[in-house]
């Protein structure tokens, strides 16, 4: 697999810092594990980090430090109990061929039809904001409807392809598009093409099409 599109910079650095939120970190993860360049990125990026934290020198105690850390120790059991419960991953969704292995401990909702050959399933992940990340299915040589954003959209193609003024994305690929970009992506002709998508606010559509999406931005 040639990979051409990959996430920016700045992307990577927040990813591997852990400042994305949980939407975008899923949509950066299926990229990263599928791509060798990136995973390496990432990999000089964590090393850079950890011998930064090595060369921090160590603050002063104050003299009642321990017996602090001693009582936050047996306060603390209790309290990891209930966190560790409430992050406990919702029964995996293994029912779509071809996931990306970051995807494994989320449900999912439906495929739904949100416009003439276009399908969207939601993937269920707590405290997303305005983010929603779903799942995108587009039928061969689809045209999408023109569209441009009210804030950032992160794109990894699972399967299949699409193009647009900005270029041909397929398998692997990564897009990232914000406000100032306005497309119309159309689908390959070959095959189906499903991407994960993690977007910000709502699309602007324009055209009929475009009304027959407006499900599509009220997840
Ligand atoms: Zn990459």
């Amino acid at each position: 697999m040639t990979i051409r599109h990959h996430p920016s910079n700045e992307t990577l650095i927040a990813y591997t810092a852990g400042t994305l939120d949980l939407g975008r970190r899923l949509v950066v993860a299926s990229h990263v594990e599928r791509c060798a360049a990136c995973r390496g990125f990432v990999h000089g990026l964590e090393k850079v980090a950890g011998v930064m934290l090595e060369d921090l020198s160590p603050a002063p105690m104050s003299a009642d430090a321990l017996a602090h850390m001693l009582a936050r120790i047996d306060r603390e059991p209790a309290a990891r109990a209930a966190k560790s419960l409430a992050a406990k991953p919702l029964a995996p969704a293994h029912d779509e061929p071809g996931l990306p292995a970051c995807l494994a401990p989320y449900e999912m909702g439906r495929w739904r039809w949100v416009g003439p050959g276009v399908q969207m399933r939601p993937v269920l992940v707590p405290e997303t904001g305005k983010l929603r990340v779903f799942l995108l299915k587009g039928a061969p040589g689809i045209h999408l409807p023109q569209h441009s954003h009210e804030g950032s959209e992160l794109t990894s193609i699972l399967v299949g392809s699409y193009h647009h003024e900005g270029g041909d994305f397929r398998a692997g690929d990564f897009e990232e598009a914000d406000a100032d970009v306005e497309h119309r992506p159309i689908v390959g002709k070959d095959k189906a093409c499903i991407c994960l998508v993690a977007l910000e606010g709502q699309l602007k559509l324009s055209g009929f099409i475009g009304s027959l999406l407006n499900p599509f931005v009220r997840l």
